[in-house]
């Protein structure tokens, strides 16, 4: 056992469903028991040491020990085309992001470049994520060997195309539901692994590739897929499905909007889509640096929390401008701030959670994660700035932990992830400084 000691912060109620702070914990001499990367206890540093004499005690001194950021929407095979800046959605898929997705269709480069994925994950504090896959059967065994070997919590599928992109990214609907059904069997629950079924979006997959993602769907796995993003994307995807009521709809015929279904943006939504969203229970990533780098538009959040739709964040990388989720929640209270009246004020405490404990609820591990409760993985992340740094200063002039949050939604980079914790092991790529060790 190790009794894991410094200012804990997590948001374990819904900030939501009522008064913020009351949402938070938060505790300055604060201390976790964890046992086989299980939190066992939490309390005052005080009364862990004196229940649990003799136990090795490792001091996270400085800076706040958050639970690991969980990130809803990100894309693998983008790893090395981040910053592809003024293109809307489909100028940048063609230039920026689908030559770069088929050069996964060799193994060696996919193996790269899921090295370079997962070490950036890892080093900006991400420990569960959504991740949209390639389009190659291969490219995925590399992903999933990865991650499984670092005990990351990943979901994550063979991305589905039948039509309109680039030919060398094409499968047809019967390639797809053998490959995916080859992987299913081999990585989904596999550890802490899980299948997501991944059409790009109903753009680019005919209605016969939607039938087989159902068919895939009934496995017991999860669902992803774009939506809303861009308005000239919408036209098209209506043009080509003339039945349906609307984008959403595309899907909703399929039986493909369930409680294991995240839809990344969701930019420009009617209240119809949104209801069904909310009677499915089915969840929005929102991606907000993504958004406003592509000019896609400001999303509407206070819509989806009025018609009751969870909505958690993703950092959408390589359209987002990076892999560290504390920058997107930045991001989202700047266009709720933008949006005036119709935007919703954004706390600190909802930041957090939209960073953490709302993308394990939409990815249904909020029985495992996303928090620092008791019986949950140990999942952290420490954000300890260099002494004398502009956060390190803000830091040491927070006057509650609420404040100590907004200091670090501001100021916080990658630069200042100096522990990470995949169920309790320590599992930075290059570690920093590092933690003190036991004494
Ligand atoms: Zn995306």
């Amino acid at each position: 056992m190790t009794i894991y000691a410094g200012t804990i912060i997590d948001v374990p109620g819904d900030p939501f469903a009522g008064d913020p702070t009351e949402a938070l914990e938060a505790d300055d001499e604060g201390a976790l028991l964890v046992q086989d990367g299980i939190i066992r206890a939490r309390g005052a540093l005080a009364a862990l040491r004196s229940a649990w004499p003799g136990e090795p005690v490792t001091r996270l001194d400085g800076g706040l020990l958050l639970p690991g950021f969980v990130d809803t929407h990100v894309h693998y095979p983008q790893m090395r085309v981040i910053g592809g800046l003024g293109l809307p959605l489909l100028d940048w898929l063609e230039r920026c992001a689908l030559p770069e997705e088929a050069k996964l269709a060799d193994r060696a480069y996919a193996r790269a470049v899921a090295t370079e994925f997962l070490d950036g994950l890892t080093g900006s504090g991400t420990t569960s994520a959504l991740v949209f896959g390639s389009h190659f059967p291969a490219a995925m065994d590399e992903l999933f060997t990865q991650a499984g070997r670092r005990g990351l919590n990943l979901t994550s599928g063979l991305v589905l195309s039948d039509r309109i992109l680039r030919p060398d990214l094409l499968n047809t609907p019967e390639a797809a539901l053998a490959g995916s059904s080859d992987l299913i069997s081999r990585w989904h629950d596999h550890g802490r692994l899980r299948y997501a079924v991944t059409p790009r979006f109903s753009l680019s997959a005919s209605d016969e590739m939607l039938d087989v993602c159902a068919q895939l769907l009934g496995k017991g796995v999860w669902f992803t897929s774009h939506i809303n993003e861009n308005v000239a994307e919408i036209a098209q995807v209506a043009g080509l499905f003339p039945e349906a009521r609307h984008y959403l709809d595309t899907y909703r015929r399929h039986g493909l909007v369930t409680e294991r279904s995240v839809f990344a943006h969701n930019v420009h939504p009617d209240d119809a889509e949104l209801a069904t969203l909310a009677e499915h229970g089915a969840s929005v990533s929102h991606c907000a640096t993504s958004n406003c780098a592509l000019g896609s538009g400001l999303f509407p959040l206070r819509r989806h929390v009025e018609h009751g739709v969870h909505v958690a964040l993703g950092s959408d990388v390589g359209a987002g401008v990076g892999l560290f989720l504390p920058k997107e929640a930045l991001q989202a209270y700047f266009v709720q701030q933008l949006l005036g009246p119709d935007g919703m004020s954004l706390t600190p405490v909802h930041l957090l959670y939209l960073a953490t404990r709302a993308g394990a609820r939409a990815l249904g591990l909020d029985g495992q994660v996303g928090d620092f409760g008791v019986g949950k993985d140990f999942d952290a992340v420490w954000l300890r700035p260099a002494d004398g740094s502009p956060l390190a200063v803000n830091l040491a002039h927070a006057v509650s932990p609420s404040d100590a949050l907004a200091r670090v939604f501001a100021l916080a980079t990658p630069a200042d992830v100096t522990g990470v914790w995949i169920r309790g092991a320590q599992a930075l790529a290059s570690p920093g400084s590092g933690p003190s060790p036991a004494r």
